[in-house]
Parts: C-alpha cells; structure tokens; sequence
C-alpha cells in the first residue's frame, strides 16, 4: 500500500463522533457539519459560501486537512448545480491558497471519492478532500503502526486557515 492507497483509505465514519459506521445510523455527518452556523461555538467552517462550505476534518491526515462539502445532501457531481460546482472549485482554489500560505507544504492532494466503490468513507454526501503534504510526511509511526501523529491542535488549525482564507 503506497502512502496516497492508505490516503484514501484513511477516512471512515468516524468523522466528528468518532463513532463507527453503523447500519442503524440514519443522520449525515457531513450535512451535521455543513449546517452548523458561524455563529455556533461548535462551528469548524474555515469558510461559509452559497452552496458549499469548507470544513475542518475532525481526525486529519496532516495538519490544515479540510473539507470542501456541499450543504446539500447528494453523493455525486451530477447532483449538484452548475453553480454548486463552480463554487466548489472556487473554493478547491482558495483553499489551496489558505493551505500554502498557512503551512508552506511541499505540495497539496486535492480530491474526492464518489460512489461506493471508490473507498469513501461517507459516499452519500458528495466532498473533496484539501491537505497539504511534506517530503518527508510519510513518518515512521505510519510505516511501521499505520497510525500518524498529528501534533497540531484543530482550534489552532482553524484559526490559521481562517486566517489565510482570502
Ligand atoms: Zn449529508
């Protein structure tokens, strides 16, 4: 398994609750997530736009790994609108631009897994992933246990990329 396999294969149901994936879960987290208002304490939105909002993940790869999720709940790019979708890569953009000048990374992936058979860990609410990546970020702890160590506080993280949000 090369280091962008266990990438995508990182992100389960565990988004925000830690909670497993269960057959009896009815809510979307995401649509939790995407609906929480800036004004809530429990708001992770490093920005709010029309259609789609850019969201802290709540168990990251790397420090600054957001999510760019549509507040409407449909699992794929055709169920969106055409301005949905611009938006959407509007805000793909400026998020690369928040990520570079928060972290200065050695590069960024950008991405999403649509559809069931992609490895998405929540394939019904359409996102893309954003995260910066460093030469060196495939650490000794991924090799060898497969966990990673994410020194970086969220609040702290959020502050910054709101910060660089232009
Ligand atoms: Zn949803």
């Amino acid at each position: 398994m090369d280091g962008l396999e266990r990438l995508w294969a990182t992100w389960r149901q565990e988004y925000v609750t830690g909670k497993p994936a269960s057959s009896e879960q009815t809510s979307c987290i995401l649509c939790e997530v995407a609906k929480i208002p800036d004004n809530s304490e429990q708001n992770t939105h490093v920005y709010s736009g029309s259609h789609c909002a850019v969201v802290l993940n709540a168990f990251p790869y790397t420090n600054g790994h957001v999510m760019i999720v549509p507040y409407e709940h449909v699992d794929g790019l055709d169920q969106v609108t055409a301005d949905a979708r611009s938006e959407m890569f509007d805000l793909l953009y400026r998020t690369t631009l928040a990520i570079q000048g928060a972290y200065s990374p050695d590069g960024l992936n950008l991405g999403a897994n649509i559809g069931q058979g992609s490895g998405a860990g929540i394939p019904d609410h359409l996102h893309f992933h954003a995260l910066p990546r460093w030469n060196s970020d495939t650490n000794f702890m991924t090799t060898v246990v497969g966990a990673r160590v994410i020194p970086e506080d969220l609040a702290l993280t959020l502050e910054k990329l709101r910060l660089n949000f232009k």
